[in-house]
């Protein structure tokens, strides 16, 4: 089985490559490779790539992820989140090959309170959403057999993360403000690459599995209800903090300006996922409280 991984280095693509080893034959790609080409703003070059390599299974790790940076440069953002899946979709189909893409709940609008589901409509409020909507459409106009995994509120052990910098202002600041009005579940990139890796397994021997589903850890809180959860953590574990979790004010989103809209409401509903691969979701503390005690361990 040879596999191809795109965006080897960002948070998903990391534990990727950990998790895919035992499926195959690996080759894990960033936009630098050179013996093949991982940079995905030359279509060419990634079209030559999987011609070239010929895998069963290709997995894009790899987008577009600066939110706010998109709305300035929304034609890059669109080749690296739509033309460029896309491409890769076109490719799977003639190798008859899986192709495994992320997405993201801001293809939604953020309105209401209930979990989004794969067949709730898209509306996506920025130029990041729109062009991973676009990335999500070219893939399931193609004859490629595909998983596509929408989900949220991304963090890794590896590199910055929200709780490493929730973390650093505790112990700089009296007191921190944080976002209480806009939900979601923090989900880690380990997750994300197990349930890959599960799912595709399951995927290979049930072709009939290809399709779009919710991917994101269970249960659901705010920024602030993270951020009190991390320092909560952090101060059980003896870390010395100037503000602690009780130190975290609430604020409306609309304290916070940003360059593009984000949701208020990233809830994701995972029930498709869970019942046709027969996976369980873990709570967001569980992967949160793994993550902190591997950052807080000298
Ligand atoms: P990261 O930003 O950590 O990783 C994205 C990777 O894409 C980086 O390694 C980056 O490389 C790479 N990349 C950027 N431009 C190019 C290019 N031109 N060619 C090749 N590679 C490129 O993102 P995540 O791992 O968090 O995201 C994985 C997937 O999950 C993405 O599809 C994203 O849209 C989706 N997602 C992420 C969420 C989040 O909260 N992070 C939430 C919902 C969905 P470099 O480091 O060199 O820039």
């Amino acid at each position: 089985m040879k596999i191809l991984l795109l965006g080897k280095n960002g948070q998903v693509g990391w534990e990727l490559q950990r998790s895919l080893a035992a499926l195959g034959n690996l080759t894990a790609l960033d936009r630098h490779s050179t013996a093949y080409c991982g940079n995905l703003a030359d279509l060419d070059g990634i079209q030559d790539t999987v011609r070239r390599l010929r895998p069963d299974i290709i997995v894009n790790a790899a987008a577009h992820t600066a939110v706010d940076r998109a709305e300035s440069e929304p034609e890059l953002a669109h080749t690296l989140n739509a033309l460029a899946p896309g491409v890769l979709a076109i490719e799977a189909a003639k190798l008859d090959a899986w192709l495994v893409h992320y997405s993201t709940d801001y293809v939604f609008d953020g309105s209401g309170s209930q979990p989004w589901q794969e067949s709730d409509a898209p509306a996506p409020l920025s130029v990041y959403g729109s062009s991973k909507l676009a990335g999500e459409q070219r893939i399931q106009a193609t004859n490629a057999r595909h998983l596509i995994f929408r989900t949220s509120w991304v963090y890794a052990a590896r590199g910055g993360n929200f709780a490493k910098t929730m973390l650093r202002l505790a112990k700089e600041r009296d007191t921190l403000t944080v976002i209480d009005d806009q939900f979601g579940a923090p989900t880690g990139a380990e997750l994300l690459a197990d349930v890959t890796a599960l799912a595709l397994r399951s995927a290979l021997s049930a072709p009939s599995l290809a399709g779009i589903y919710h991917l994101a850890a269970a249960g659901e809180t705010t920024w602030h209800g993270y951020a009190q959860t991390v320092l909560a953590q952090a101060q059980q574990a003896g870390i010395a903090l100037k503000a602690g979790p009780e130190a975290v004010a609430a604020v409306p989103a609309t304290d916070f300006p940003t360059i593009a809209q984000r949701p208020y409401n990233s809830r994701l509903d995972t029930h498709k996922l869970q019942a046709a691969f027969g996976l369980t979701l873990p709570h967001w503390q569980d992967g949160v409280a793994r993550m902190l005690n591997e950052t807080l361990t000298p």
